[in-house]
C-alpha cells in the first residue's frame, strides 16, 4: 500500500471553549490564509443565530493549510455527546487528531467523550495543552491529568506515548517546553508532518469512499463530504451508492472539491487520501459508500441517518 506522503488529515477535538477555533484561526494566520478564515468565519456564525446564541461551534467546519510543500486537511469535530455517531464519523476521515486541553481546566467531560472516540478510532494523537498564558495555568499537571485520562480510557502502550506541547492559540505561539521563548507555532506545524501517518493511498484500485458528512448549496445542490479511500475520482463519472441493506443508486458525479483553506477549490481529479467534496449525488446519506461501477461494495455497515444539523460552508 503507497502512501500520500503530501498529505496530512487531522482531526480537531476539544470541549468547548478549549480553544479550537482559536488554534485554527493561528494555524491559518501563519500559514497565510487569514482574511478568508475571517471572512468564512463571519459568515457562518452570521447564517446561524443558534450557534451564536449558545456561543459554541456546533458545525463541522474544515479548514486546509499549506506548510512545508504538504496540505493538511483538518475536520472539526463536535464535541458533544448528544451528536451521537457524527464524531465516529467524522473522526474516520483523520488518521491524527489534536486533544486541545485548557491548561487551567484541565480535561472535562467532552475531552474525555472525544478522546475515547479518538482512541476508538486508533487515531494518532498529539496532545495541545492550550492557555498556558494564563495567570493559573498549571501545564505540567494539566498534562499528567491527561495522560491518567489515556489510562483510564484504556489507551495502549503506544497510544500514551503521545506527543505533546504547550500554546497559546491567543497568543499565536507553540512551545514544546512551557519555559521555552515562545516565537511562533512552528512548533505544532512541524510536530502535525513528523507524528501524524500520511494517509494509504491504494489510487490504482477502483474508486471507493464513505460519505462522512454532507452539505447544501442552493447553487450545487447536495455536496458529499467524504475521504476517498481508494482510487480516483473525476468530474461527470459514473458512480454507485451503496448502504447496507438498501437498493444501489446509480448517479453521474458533478463537480469534486478539494479543501483550500476555509473554502473549497473544483479539481478535475482527486483520489485516495484526499478529502473531497462531490456534487451531483441527490439522494446520498451519511453512511453511503461511493463506489466505481465495478466494485458496489458497503464500506461499513453504518447506520444511515439524515445529518442532525445543517452544514453550511462557502462554494468558491
Ligand atoms: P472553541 O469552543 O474550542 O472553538 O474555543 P474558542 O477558540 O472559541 O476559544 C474560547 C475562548 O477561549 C475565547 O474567548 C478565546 O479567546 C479563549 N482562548 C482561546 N485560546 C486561548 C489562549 O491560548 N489563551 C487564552 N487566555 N484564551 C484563549
Amino acid at each position: 500500500m503507497n502512501k500520500r506522503n503530501e498529505i496530512r488529515n487531522i482531526a480537531i477535538i476539544a470541549h468547548v471553549d478549549h480553544g479550537k477555533t482559536t488554534l485554527v484561526d493561528c494555524i491559518l494566520k501563519q500559514t497565510g490564509t487569514q482574511r478568508e478564515s475571517q471572512q468564512v468565519t463571519t459568515r457562518v456564525m452570521d447564517s446561524n443565530p443558534q450557534e451564536r446564541e449558545r456561543g459554541i461551534t456546533i458545525f463541522a467546519k474544515n479548514a486546509s493549510y499549506t506548510y512545508n510543500n504538504h496540505k493538511v486537511n483538518i475536520v472539526d469535530t463536535p464535541g458533544h455527546a448528544d451528536f451521537g455517531g457524527e464524531v465516529e464519523r467524522i473522526l474516520k476521515m483523520a488518521d491524527g487528531a489534536l486533544l486541545l486541553v485548557d491548561a487551567f481546566e484541565g480535561p472535562m467531560p467532552q475531552t474525555k467523550f472525544v478522546l475515547r472516540r479518538a482512541l476508538e478510532a486508533g487515531l494518532k494523537i498529539l496532545v495541545v495543552i492550550n492557555k498556558i498564558d494564563r495567570p493559573n495555568s498549571r501545564p505540567m499537571t494539566v498534562l499528567d491529568e491527561v495522560l491518567d485520562l489515556f489510562i483510564q480510557l484504556g489507551a495502549t502502550e503506544e497510544q500514551l506515548e503521545f506527543p505533546y506541547i504547550f500554546a497559546s492559540a491567543k497568543n499565536g505561539y507553540c512551545v514544546l517546553d512551557p519555559k521555552d521563548e515562545p516565537k511562533d507555532i512552528t512548533p505544532l506545524l512541524d510536530m502535525i508532518l513528523a507524528t501524524v501517518p500520511p494517509p494509504d493511498a491504494d489510487i490504482d484500485a477502483p474508486f471507493q469512499m464513505l460519505v462522512n458528512s454532507l452539505d447544501y448549496s442552493d447553487y450545487l445542490g447536495k455536496i458529499a463530504i467524504g475521504r476517498i479511500f481508494k482510487g480516483k475520482v473525476k468530474p461527470s463519472d459514473q458512480v454507485i451508492a451503496v448502504a447496507q441493506n438498501q437498493e444501489p443508486k446509480k448517479y453521474k458525479v458533478g463537480k469534486v472539491f478539494l479543501f483550500d483553506r476555509l473554502g473549497k477549490t473544483e479539481a478535475t481529479e482527486a483520489s485516495a487520501g484526499d478529502i473531497v467534496a462531490l456534487t451531483g449525488l441527490e439522494h446520498v446519506l451519511i453512511g453511503h459508500t461511493i463506489t466505481s461501477l465495478e466494485t458496489p461494495i458497503a464500506l461499513e455497515p453504518i447506520e444511515i441517518t439524515e445529518p442532525t444539523i445543517s452544514m453550511r460552508f462557502s462554494v468558491n
